[in-house]
């Protein structure tokens, strides 16, 4: 599996984790856009959004809490974050398996470009 993200959760590719389980990893962007810009993936390997099926309901809920709750161990819970999906070209999604940014630590512009 050429996936860079499946690589990731292998550790054949150097990443900066924040958080593991079983299911859902989490490690910083390695091009912030933020103070805090971390990615939390399933470990298992999904291309994108809309390819999510009823079975990926509890995997999607858990990346959406995981994301909370970094956001809250970095204090930024209350002042403010943002969550992304960016789902195929024109979001420019570029790496085809799913990733929930969580950006935050500075104040951000509605809509985003
Ligand atoms: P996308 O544009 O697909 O929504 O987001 C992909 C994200 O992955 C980008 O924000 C990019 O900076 C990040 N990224 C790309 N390659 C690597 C890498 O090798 N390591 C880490 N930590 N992040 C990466
Ligand atoms: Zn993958």
């Amino acid at each position: 599996m050429s996936c860079l993200f499946c690589k990731i959760v292998r550790r054949e590719v150097p990443a900066s984790i924040v958080y593991e389980d079983d299911r859902v990893l989490a490690f910083n962007d390695i091009n912030p856009q933020a103070p805090t810009h971390v990615l939390v993936i399933p470990k298992r390997h999904i291309e994108t959004l809309n390819d999510l099926t009823p079975d990926d309901d509890q995997i999607v809920g858990e990346l959406s809490r995981r994301a909370a709750a970094i956001a809250a161990e970095r204090g930024i819970a209350a002042s403010g974050y943002r969550v992304v999906f960016n789902t195929n070209r024109d979001a420019g999604q570029t790496v085809s398996h799913i990733h929930l940014h969580l950006l935050g630590g500075r104040s951000m512009e509605w809509p985003p470009g």
